[in-house]
């Protein structure tokens, strides 16, 4: 008998690995903005205000939500750090105004369609009023939501995109009220309207114009602006248009110009290129006794997603907040001091810049699907099929290769092309021969792992060769073939569209365990049925991003990932597919005072089977009848006893009621891998 052995403590994989380096590999510094960061004990942490001290365990919350039944997934909102970012974009425009000695404020507005939720559109009003800070709304149903959040009359609401009369009425009846209300005329028959209107109520109206400029966007929104974007009023209709308000002796109903290069500018080099150009449109209109007022440089200042230096590939920027900003006063304040006019006030539409940081997505992962090979001692025995060992004897040959290291040789290429190209072969004939029924389903398994263990074997042996742009593509890719997959409870249409629609890359975290060296490489897999489902690129320090380094799955604890980033754009243009819905939210707010330095301010539930299904037009009655019936029937045919015909009929209308995600805590959810 053994003499029993004290349980050893799970030996953790730090081998050297610190939570500086967790931040180095997530590239945390690079896109956080400061405020994320791994703490101490790695956990992924918020730091909301500047204050050193307040500091938000993003764990803390989970487990706070779960103690209240919010499932995950979850979205959580720390509107301190929304604050924040309103705060740090007037900042960064005040800063250049006092250093360049500029004449005139800056007065931002938050285009609201970047994200419409009310308690975000709220709290940057609230945070943007010191700075006279206003809304932007480029539809009828974004202009009714924003008109009664403009309190203060100095405050600007622009209108962009097509208006009808309706609109533009409405916006006319503000002016008259006293709002700093702004349509912004996209085409010129819009104008003509306009006008018609105004004079119809006997009133003088205040209006923008969108001028198309020559300079175009760079990147993935380019035709926003330019000669064939689909908004704008061209010079020579400018030049008409100023005529007809001189005729009707209405030279100060041109407030403010506008231009928009597309979201996410990519160089800053086009913004001053456009800015100058449309400030030279400016002079000229002042010196032809316009009094523009405004000067309005539109959306299109970027958030720094993919933590790199604005390359062609990886569509980031090539600037920071403060040097946007610089470049919007310097170059207009160069072209005014030029022409000897007034300095405008400065207006940008910046969405994407205020709102992307303050969300978080948490997912939770449900199992993984790993590559698996076989145990080291496994050797077949004549129980086995040929194919089996004939597998088995490509791994032993590619086992006594060399093993590479320091003196070692390493083995030369085309033994272990031999080898992978014999192993390829050798899987096809099990396949073929399981199809046939040649094959038992133990024996194809068997093949299988012994695939993968020869391709990774072949794989570590590539790993050490001293030129690797030397190694065949067939072998170098064998990596990616090799990662497993996690499966994640979220959806990437509903979550994370832009990742699928134009390919836009999200930090992904894991939000604890960052202390321990990650071990695994994943691929992210979501739970539509669709296969593009999936996350294919990933914010990582590797040269290689095509899958995320995790951790294993912890048994007997879930295991949770942080997607950030989240704020600008996802949420409302999220889709249903497969009937995922909204996920659950919470709006945290720091406060030193509470324990964990936070508390949770309002949750609001995600999306219920019912509320989805409902716009898809099924709704329960009809369904309760249908199923009804059926049930029915089978008690008729004797098939089921009333009683539970009767529980059937229950279980299955409590299910309206309930997520449309998967419930993680449900034993279906299979953590474990076989063993
Ligand atoms: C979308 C849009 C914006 C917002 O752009 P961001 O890149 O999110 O700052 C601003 N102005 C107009 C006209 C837009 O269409």
């Amino acid at each position: 008998m053994s003499t029993p052995q004290p349980l050893a403590p799970p030996v953790a994989e730090t081998n050297g690995w610190t939570t500086q380096d967790a931040e180095e590999l997530y590239r945390i510094r690079q896109w956080s903005d400061s405020f994320f960061f791994v703490d101490d004990e790695g956990q992924m942490a918020v730091r909301p205000l500047r204050d050193e001290d307040t500091v938000i365990v993003i764990d803390d919350i989970i487990r706070d939500l779960r103690k209240r039944n919010v499932r995950l997934p979850v979205l959580l909102r720390f509107q301190d750090v929304l604050r924040a970012r309103v705060v740090r974009l007037n900042t960064a425009f005040a800063d250049a105004i006092a250093e360049s000695g500029y004449q005139a404020p800056y007065q931002g507005v938050y285009p609201i369609k970047v994200n419409q939720l009310h308690e975000v559109v709220q709290e940057v009003v609230e945070a943007g009023k010191p700075f006279k800070m206003g809304l932007e709304c480029g539809s009828k149903a974004e202009l009714i939501a924003a008109l009664p959040h403009m309190e203060e009359d100095d405050s600007l609401l622009i209108c962009n995109g097509y208006k009808d009369s309706v609109m533009l009425r409405l916006m006319l009846a503000a002016q008259q009220i006293g709002k700093n209300v702004v349509p912004v005329m996209e085409k010129y028959g819009e104008f003509e309207h306009f006008l018609k209107l105004a004079q119809e109520s006997g009133q003088r109206p205040r209006l923008g114009v969108r001028v198309r400029l020559t300079t175009s966007g760079a990147g993935k929104w380019a035709e926003s602006g330019g000669d064939q974007s689909k908004f704008g009023i061209s010079i020579p209709e400018l030049v008409n248009l100023i005529r007809r308000l001189k005729e009707q002796d209405l030279n100060d109903a041109l407030v403010l110009l506008h231009f928009h290069l597309g979201s996410q500018i990519a160089d800053v080099q086009i913004l001053k290129k456009a800015v100058k150009e449309i400030t030279q449109v400016y002079a000229q209109l002042v010196e032809r006794g316009i009094p523009v007022r405004y000067l309005d440089v539109g959306g299109g200042l970027g958030v720094n997603y993919e933590a790199g230096y604005g390359s062609e590939e990886d569509s980031s920027i090539n600037y920071t907040l403060r040097e946007y900003a610089n470049a919007v006063v310097y170059s207009v304040k160069e072209v005014c001091d030029e022409e000897k006019v007034p300095h405008p006030v400065l207006i940008s539409e910046s969405g994407r810049a205020i709102t992307a940081h303050h969300s978080v997505l948490i997912v939770e992962v449900l199992g993984s699907y790993r590559k698996d090979t076989i145990e080291a001692e496994f050797a077949p025995g004549e129980e086995h099929n040929t194919v089996t060992r004939e597998l088995f004897e490509i791994l032993a040959r590619v086992r006594a290769l060399p093993a590479g290291g320091k003196r070692r040789k390493t083995p030369p290429i085309s033994d272990l092309m031999e080898a992978y190209h014999d192993a390829v072969e050798k899987r096809q004939e099990a396949d073929t021969m399981f199809a046939l029924g040649y094959l038992p389903i133990e024996e194809k398994g068997l093949a299988e792992r012994l695939y993968w263990s020869v391709c990774k074997t072949i794989d570590e042996q590539i790993k050490r060769v001293p030129r690797p742009e030397l190694v065949p593509k067939e072998l170098r890719t064998l990596d990616d073939h090799l990662v497993d997959q996690y499966l994640c409870d979220f959806s990437v249409f509903q979550s994370i569209i832009d990742h699928w629609g134009i390919g836009q890359r999200f930090p992904i975290v894991p939000i604890k365990n960052l202390h321990l060296r990650p071990t695994r490489r994943a691929v992210l897999v979501d739970l539509t049925c669709d296969s593009d489902g999936k996350v294919s690129n990933y914010v990582s320090a590797n040269s290689d991003t095509d899958y995320l380094e995790v951790h294993d799955l912890p048994a007997g604890e879930p295991y949770h990932l942080g997607f950030f980033l989240m704020g600008a754009y996802q949420d409302i243009m999220g889709d249903s597919h497969n009937l995922f819905g909204r996920v659950a939210e919470a709006h945290i707010y720091a406060d030193p005072d509470e324990p964990g330095d936070y508390y949770i301010e309002k949750i609001i539930p995600g999306t219920s089977v019912q509320e989805m299904l409902a716009q898809v037009q099924y709704f329960p009655n009809d369904l309760h009848r249908r199923m009804n019936d059926i049930i029915r029937q089978k008690i008729d045919q004797g098939r089921i006893r009333p009683k539970a015909g009767v529980e059937l009929l229950e279980q299955y209308m409590q299910c309206f009621a309930q997520s449309t995600y998967y419930d993680p805590d449900d034993p279906a959810a299979g953590k474990e891998d076989a063993p």
